[in-house]
């Protein structure tokens, strides 16, 4: 891969986070533009909380072509918004900022980039299924907002904090009308349930490097066949929560694939073109094993 050639015409679009310095998102958006020769580049910006305001105005006087938002700024952004995609207001939280014309327009791709990757990887679409979710934090809010929003005919929530649990699928409830059940945590977690959930994603940070041997306690013996588990964690590719229950013969899936999917949409709403998702998968993958 070589380096853009920056000149006058160059857009600029980047990520705006409170660390940003171990992101893969610079190197996998480069990659995809020149890839298929695009005059764009992505930039990092390390903006602290109190500088938000100034920096999302700098989007507009600087001419950004957008900007990606992550941690600690998904949510303060919103107030700072024109316009906030129906999406990313249900969920709370805008990762994704297109410049239109000075115009700045909030989207969430990471619940979207989650099940576009159930379809791609694991050719499993939400329409009419039961889903099982651990977690109740940031990104099992996106994932299961989504996966609501995508036709679930049920959604089972569990999280250590079972109040949180509570506050999303009551939320979940109201505003898409799919009937979301909060059962309890570890030990207490229906093996039932398990058996009748077609999907079940992990998404706390239990298991992720450095502590991979760590793994939240679930009911594994009660996965088989035909259902599908993902872990969102993405280092290691393979956590002891997806080892246990690929013993069980389910598809497994990792965080990679919602990394990627989340960056392939916010790239298709900036540039309005076809991303090159072999391109930036492969970025990722050379990142996440380095
Ligand atoms: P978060 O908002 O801080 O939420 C963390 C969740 O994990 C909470 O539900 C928390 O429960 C639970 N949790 C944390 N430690 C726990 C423990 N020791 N025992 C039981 N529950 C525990 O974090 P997040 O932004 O949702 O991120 C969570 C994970 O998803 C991270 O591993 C992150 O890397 C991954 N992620 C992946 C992607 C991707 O693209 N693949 C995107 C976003 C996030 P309490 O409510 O009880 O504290």
């Amino acid at each position: 891969m070589g380096f853009p050639e920056l000149n006058g015409k160059t857009k600029v679009c980047g990520l705006l986070g409170y660390p940003v310095e171990h992101s893969f998102s610079p190197a996998m958006h480069n990659a995809a533009f020149n890839e298929i020769g695009l005059n764009w580049v992505y930039v990092p910006f390390n903006v602290l909380p109190e500088n938000l305001p100034r920096a999302v105005s700098g989007i507009v006087s600087l001419n950004l072509a957008g900007v990606n938002l992550t941690v600690p700024h998904k949510q303060a952004v919103m107030s700072l918004l024109d316009e906030i995609d129906p999406v990313a207001k249900i969920t709370g939280a805008v990762n994704t900022i297109v410049n239109d014309g000075g115009k700045l327009i909030g989207y969430n791709t990471d619940g979207s980039g989650f099940v576009r990757s159930l379809a791609q990887e694991a050719g499993f679409t939400p329409g009419g299924k039961t889903a099982l979710v651990l977690g109740a934090g940031g990104a099992a809010r996106a994932v299961a907002i989504k996966l609501a929003l995508s036709g679930v005919e049920k959604l089972y929530l569990t999280n250590r904090s079972q109040a949180k649990a509570v506050t999303l699928a009551s939320h979940i409830n109201k505003s898409t009308g799919v009937e979301t059940v909060v059962l309890p945590w570890g030990k207490e977690l229906p093996s039932a349930i398990v058996a009748a959930s077609d999907l079940v994603v992990q998404t706390t940070p239990i298991g992720m490097s450095p502590e991979t041997d760590q793994c939240p306690e679930f009911p594994f013996e009660a996965l088989h066949s035909g259902q599908v588990v993902c872990d969102l964690i993405y280092n290691p590719g393979q956590t002891t929560f997806l080892s246990l229950a690929a013993q069980r013969g389910v598809t497994v899936l990792n965080g990679i694939g919602m990394l990627l999917y989340q960056g392939v949409l916010a790239f298709e709403l900036w540039t309005n073109q076809e991303a090159p998702v072999q391109i930036m998968k492969n970025s990722l993958k050379w990142q996440v094993s380095r």
